[in-house]
């Protein structure tokens, strides 16, 4: 289904989702909008490696990334991308009353880094397992979507839903380099000016609680979902889980993760700087409890959304209450240069498939 409705301007008078009496723009609720029901996510993994697992910009992944179930050595043969999709539409059914449709969501791994004629294969595959599938949502990396990535996106999107989710994680080249990110936040700013308009929805992924930074330092963050237009955010509680160096860290009591009071309220501040019309994917994420090390309170999901919505009625307050509108408008930004490391680019430019990939088949 195309994107059809133009994007609403913070100055443009109550938004849809204030006149409904909602205290932030919800994704749930924007889809529901959007296409007139309920749509699901239904993950896939298409068997993806990452640039920062497989040496292309580093090898050991971020340092919160369980990235052993995507690493190169990887051997096990995967489910095809449309029998995971048609798996998971059943599980989703199964466990809803009703559900109008499905989002196919690359998932793990970086789910641009392969060669482009490959990528549009992967897409189509997805958008074509079930007449119920609106859209794919795919995550990736800021310094992993050349401009041929962002041109096969800007073709499918005249024909489909699709949002491309970035792992941005924070403004500040401190954090990034702790985390082991391996690319820096020019590297986002770059992508993001060349993604921007193209008719595919651009979501920031940050997180929340990296150690070292100050509240001010998180708030610089929200204040650049608007300099830079993102259009949907997702925040994540920084959360260490087995197997990963952060993990063992927070093990040898050497890292702590934010308290779950503290993350309230660091939300609401964060969601308060951002414009009203940007959509709120998620405010809190979680990993399956018998991977979990901390902190347990990420499990208790609608617990903590309920809590953020105590804490904007408690104040009064809603998405955007503090948004400052930026000087340049983002629509305004000049369309940079591209800048994808060519370690990367060479992946994606060539006609053969990645090791990976290759076991997938069609
Ligand atoms: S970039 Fe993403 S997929 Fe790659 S190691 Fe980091 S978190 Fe994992």
């Amino acid at each position: 289904m195309p994107e059809t409705e133009p994007k609403p301007h913070p100055d443009d008078g109550p938004l849809a989702w204030q006149q409904e009496g909602l205290l932030i723009n919800a994704f749930g609720r924007h889809l529901r909008r959007k296409f007139g029901g309920r749509i699901q996510r239904v993950s896939v993994d298409a068997g993806f490696t990452c640039p920062n697992v497989d040496g292309a910009v580093t090898t050991g992944g971020c340092n919160f990334c369980d990235n052993r179930s995507f690493s190169p050595s990887r051997r096990v043969r995967l489910q095809r991308v449309s029998e995971q999709l048609r798996a998971g539409i059943e599980r989703v059914t199964r466990r809803y009353d009703q559900v109008d449709g499905f989002i196919a969501y690359f998932q793990p791994a970086t789910n641009t880094y392969a060669p482009v004629g490959q990528l549009a294969e992967v897409y189509d595959l997805a958008l074509a397992a079930d007449p119920r599938i609106v859209g794919i949502a795919i995550g990736t990396r800021p310094d992993c979507a050349p401009d041929s990535v962002l041109d096969l996106l800007e073709r499918l999107a005249q024909r489909s839903m699709v949002s491309l989710e970035f792992g941005m994680q924070s403004v500040h080249d401190e954090s990034l380099r702790w985390m082991n990110r391996a690319h820096t936040h020019a590297d986002m700013i770059n992508a993001i000016d060349r993604a921007r308009g193209r008719g595919f929805e651009c979501c920031a992924h940050v997180i929340l609680g990296v150690p070292g930074e100050d509240h001010a330092m998180m708030m610089q963050t929200a204040d650049e979902v608007g300099v830079l237009g993102f259009d949907a955010i997702k925040l994540h509680n920084l959360y260490s889980v087995h197997g990963t160096p952060l993990g063992g860290e927070v093990l040898a009591g050497k890292v702590q993760m934010m308290g779950r009071e503290e993350y309230v309220n660091t939300v609401v501040d964060f969601l308060e700087r951002i414009p009203p019309t940007t959509i709120v994917e998620r405010v809190s994420g979680d990993a399956p409890p018998k991977f979990l090390i901390e902190p347990k309170w990420c499990l208790e999901k609608s617990a903590i959304r309920n809590e953020i919505d105590a804490e904007f009625a408690r104040r009064g307050t809603r998405q955007g209450a503090r948004f400052v509108t930026p000087a340049l408008a983002p629509s305004a930004r000049p369309r940079p240069q591209d800048t994808t490391p060519a370690s990367i680019a060479a992946q994606i430019d060539m006609r053969g498939r990645l090791p990976v990939l290759k076991m997938q088949g069609n």
